[in-house]
């Protein structure tokens, strides 16, 4: 029988972005309620995870990113990157514990306890660079979970990213590394810019970056055919010891914030063919996903089919 982690902690809810920001703590609720609707939050094991270590965040970023969160906590709120990363009382907190749930995550599943996880956390980490929050993103989670895995042993983590939006802060942090894979599906061209098919890695990562456009208007068959076609015989010849995912569910058709038309049968499909070409082996991170409706579907779907 699968053992599924469903990590999540209380202060998730807490980072407060103010009224009227798409990246709230409804969006939590809603995923929360969804599992318990349909059955799915009694078919997972519910975690709460502990602060990461200031050392662990340090592995990917810049001690000035850290102190930058810190103060504008200790200051009750701050603005970064011009205005739509907000950082309020609780966010600190929240951004430790963040990452604690992504590296807790990891260790579960590489110690066996755990089949794989999905780590419902806010506030979400893709586009967070070495050097600065962005985007909505204070640490970069998935960045910090690879890294971790890597220093525990594993000799090659892949990282499959399919947020609407590219990860740049996870491309820019592993691009001129062999050891951790970046493939992204994002809309493009589209915030932030990034994610080029001619982005492919530089140095000792040539090749181990694998971004595939979408069009605006591209669906669930465009975005398999990616999937299937490209993706994964990719991520085959990488033969990760662990995948990492970046699930962000803001392709779907209902999304604000994107002109992809996604539904969650479509995440569901690409969670089984993760699991089968990744040995049963991942750890799934919540990004964005703005439309309570579309999220809580998408995540539901992405769940039922990491404990089927
Ligand atoms: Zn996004």
């Amino acid at each position: 029988m699968t053992v599924t982690g469903f990590v999540s902690h209380p202060l998730f809810l807490a980072h407060d972005t103010g009224a009227g920001h798409p990246e709230r703590a409804d969006r939590l609720r809603a995923i929360h309620e969804r599992l318990d609707a349909c059955g799915l939050g009694a078919q997972v094991m519910a975690h709460e995870p502990g602060r990461a270590s200031i050392e662990a965040i340090r592995a990917v970023h810049d001690a000035a990113v850290v102190e930058c969160v810190r103060r504008g906590a200790a200051a009750g709120s701050a603005v970064l990157d011009g205005g739509d990363t907000v950082v309020s009382a609780d966010s600190y907190e929240a951004a430790l514990r963040a990452v604690g749930g992504a590296i807790e995550a990891v260790d579960h599943v590489l110690d066996g306890a755990w089949d794989n996880a999905f780590v419902a956390c806010r506030p979400p980490g893709h586009h967070a660079e070495a050097g600065a929050s962005m985007g909505f993103c204070l640490f970069n989670n998935v960045a910090i979970a690879a890294q971790h895995a890597i220093e525990r042993g594993a000799r090659r983590v892949a990282i499959i990213d399919w947020d609407v939006h590219h990860g740049n802060g996870t491309q820019h942090i592993f691009e001129a590394r062999g050891d951790v894979f970046y493939a992204s599906l994002h809309q493009w061209p589209w915030y932030p810019g990034t994610g080029a098919a001619t982005e492919r890695g530089r140095g000792a990562g040539e090749g181990a970056t694998l971004n595939l456009p979408m069009a605006a208007g591209d669906g669930d068959a465009a975005y398999m055919d990616a999937f299937e076609a490209t993706l994964l015989p990719a991520l085959d010849a990488f033969a990760p010891d662990l995948v990492v995912v970046s699930a962000g569910f803001d392709a779907h058709v209902r999304d604000p914030l994107s002109s992809t038309r996604v539904t969650a049968e479509a995440f569901a499909r690409m969670t089984t063919l993760l699991l089968a070409h990744a040995g049963g082996r991942l750890v799934s991170l919540l990004e964005g996903g703005y439309d309570l409706e579309g999220l809580a579907d998408s995540a539901a779907a992405h769940v039922a089919a990491l404990v089927a």
